[in-house]
């Protein structure tokens, strides 16, 4: 039920609202404007067949312009609920207006309540807002203006109709709803394959080195520094113990990265090598590798080590050249005996 309460409303969570709001966006923005051609057109119709309109009918117009300015500037789904609810009864209100110059007025009910009901069923963020909504149109439309009185055959075939429309409209917000969340849910796995690495549950090297471009490009007063991390003599613990204790070894190592390296970006860049992307300055980042070099010999019995590379990170050329240069100092950290980092350029070792 607690799970389903978030659907009454916006349409889910966080994350679900986003994906909602842009899918949704662009349809409201289409059906309000339609309901306003429509209603002009219908003016038009009706003035052209000798109709004088008094300024009254335009009552209803204000609120129509105002759904669609509000969708067209709408920045969550939240919003979009608001410019729904607006414009279905503004709608429903601005045709009872006009059809009152119709000659027969309540002919009218139907086909608009229908029409305006079910095209916003699908479109709606939230059931109870939809069910709201839909209930103001009928209101708007039917009060003092039923097609017929209690007891007539149309009163009841009447009743039928608007039954039956909003029994299919209620289906059909549930079955569009159930869509959205179903592509949003696809959508997520897919990502989590995409950008995940399998074995150690750290962004693989597609994501990390996506969202170091990202970083690249964004203003910061900190400097950043590219550490690659490498397991030493990796190749022999899996020849001796076999390839699921070495799995076992990416595994801590991966954990006690990521637990370190927690509010920076870190992955895994492929076989036994990780990358984290380190913001702060050098002394910082030389105190970061310690604790690494540290926590991964902490980690496992027998201990296990590693070798980094640290590059500053250079934000105005490709990020090849800063991965080239991190990747130069760990070879001098491996050439150096190992179980140390090597800052590139500093020809600095520490054990
Ligand atoms: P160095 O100390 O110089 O880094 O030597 P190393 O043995 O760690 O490095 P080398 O490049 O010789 O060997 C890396 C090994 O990592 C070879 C490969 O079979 C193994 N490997 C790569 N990916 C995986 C994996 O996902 N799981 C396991 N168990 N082994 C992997
Ligand atoms: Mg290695
Ligand atoms: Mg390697």
């Amino acid at each position: 039920m607690r799970k389903l309460l978030p659907y009454s409303y916006y349409g889910g969570d966080h994350d679900e609202q986003q994906l909602f709001f842009s899918e949704l966006r662009p349809v409201a923005i289409i059906s309000q404007s339609v309901g306003i051609l429509s209603w002009f057109v219908a003016a038009l119709m009706l003035a052209a067949s000798g109709q004088t309109l008094q300024a009254s009918v335009l009552f209803g117009l204000p609120g129509m312009l105002l759904s669609l300015l509000i969708s067209l500037r709408a920045p969550s789904v939240k919003a979009l609920v608001v410019s729904g609810i607006i414009g279905t009864t503004s709608t429903a209100f601005a045709f009872r207006l006009l059809t009152a110059y119709c000659p027969d007025p309540t002919f009218w009910v139907l086909p608009v309540g229908t029409v305006l009901t079910l095209s916003a069923a699908p479109i709606f963020g939230g059931m109870l807002n939809y069910i709201g909504a839909a209930v103001g149109v009928w209101a708007i439309l039917t009060i003092g203006n039923f097609p017929a009185r209690p007891g007539e055959l149309s009163f009841n075939l009447s009743l039928l109709v608007m039954g039956s429309s909003f029994a299919m409209a209620i289906y059909l917000h549930a079955y569009f709803l159930n869509l959205r969340v179903r592509s949003h849910s696809a959508r997520r796995e897919l990502a989590e394959i995409a950008y995940k690495d399998v074995v150690t549950g750290l962004f693989n090297r597609r994501k990390f080195t996506l969202e170091a471009r990202r970083a690249q490009q964004l203003p910061s007063q900190l400097p950043l520094f590219f550490l690659m991390i490498d397991i030493d003599d990796f190749k022999k613990i899996n020849d001796t113990l076999g390839h699921d204790a070495g799995d076992e070894v990416l595994i801590h190592t991966a954990g006690v990265i990521g637990k370190l390296g927690m509010g920076h970006l870190s992955g895994r860049l492929g076989g036994e090598e990780f990358g984290v992307l380190f913001r702060g300055e050098a002394a910082d980042a030389l105190d970061f590798a310690t604790a690494l070099l540290d926590g991964v010999r902490a980690a496992a019995h027998p201990p296990r080590t590693v070798s980094i590379g640290i590059a500053e990170f250079d934000r105005d050329s490709d990020l090849s050249v800063s991965y080239k240069r991190a990747d130069e100092a760990l070879y001098l950290a491996k050439r150096h005996g190992k179980n140390r980092y090597v800052l590139a350029g500093a020809i600095q070792a520490a054990a």
